[in-house]
């Protein structure tokens, strides 16, 4: 899956500032289960940018609707009834999403929630690991079935959760990938990604 971060808060306010009328769109694909873009992610985005933009005297007014995946069609066809409403749209997908999003919706400005950082697998809670690159030209069948392209020699670790901000908050630069301290309890959300809960 396609895995990613949220980006800094003022790097989407300053996105977002020219609009006053916004539909976050999640993704219930590979955001969600990276905890980056799901339902989850769009409200707790959308309560963050409703309080900052009310404590800076600036009217905004945001909603959020998650689809199952922005890189289909049919999926991105449930928005078609929704998206004159609004001045501008906020996508939680990766990179390919955001994309076909703009696509669809030409005359209505959209703009990226997330920064897409690598193909990987999910192999534990919280921790995410690069396994290609997309090359285009796969050798896994004679390369013992190790990518050299995306071999680290190590693990990496993505924040379970948390954003560029927050990772910023525990000490960790953006580029770090590391599995985050303290995180007491986890369960499933109600989309079927993981939730934690942190000290
Ligand atoms: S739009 Fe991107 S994040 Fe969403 S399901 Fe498709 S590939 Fe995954
Ligand atoms: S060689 Fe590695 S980067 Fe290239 S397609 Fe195969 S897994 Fe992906």
């Amino acid at each position: 899956m396609v895995i990613a971060e949220i980006k800094r808060l003022e790097e989407i306010k300053e996105m977002l500032k020219d609009y006053k009328k916004v539909l976050n769109v999640g993704c219930a694909g590979c955001t969600a289960v990276c905890l980056a873009g799901g339902q989850k992610e769009v409200d707790n985005l959308n309560t963050k940018l409703s309080l900052s933009f009310k404590g800076d005297n600036i009217p905004f007014e945001i909603e959020g609707f998650t689809v199952e995946r922005q890189c289909e069609v049919q999926f991105l066809a449930e928005l078609d009834g929704m998206v004159k409403s609004y001045d501008a749209l906020l996508s939680m997908a990766c990179g390919a999403g955001i994309q076909f999003l703009a696509e669809r919706y030409p005359e209505t400005p959209v703009f990226p929630a997330v920064n897409s950082t690598f193909v990987g697998v999910n192999k534990d809670i919280g921790w995410y690991e690069e396994r290609c690159k997309c090359c285009g030209d796969c050798v896994l069948g004679s390369s013992d079935d190790r990518c050299a392209e995306s071999a680290t020699g190590a693990d990496e670790f993505i924040p379970t959760g948390i954003s560029v901000d927050m990772r910023a908050d525990v000490g960790l630069s953006s580029a770090q990938h590391q599995r985050r301290p303290g995180i007491e309890e986890w369960g499933t959300d109600e989309l079927g990604g993981y939730a934690g809960t942190v000290k």
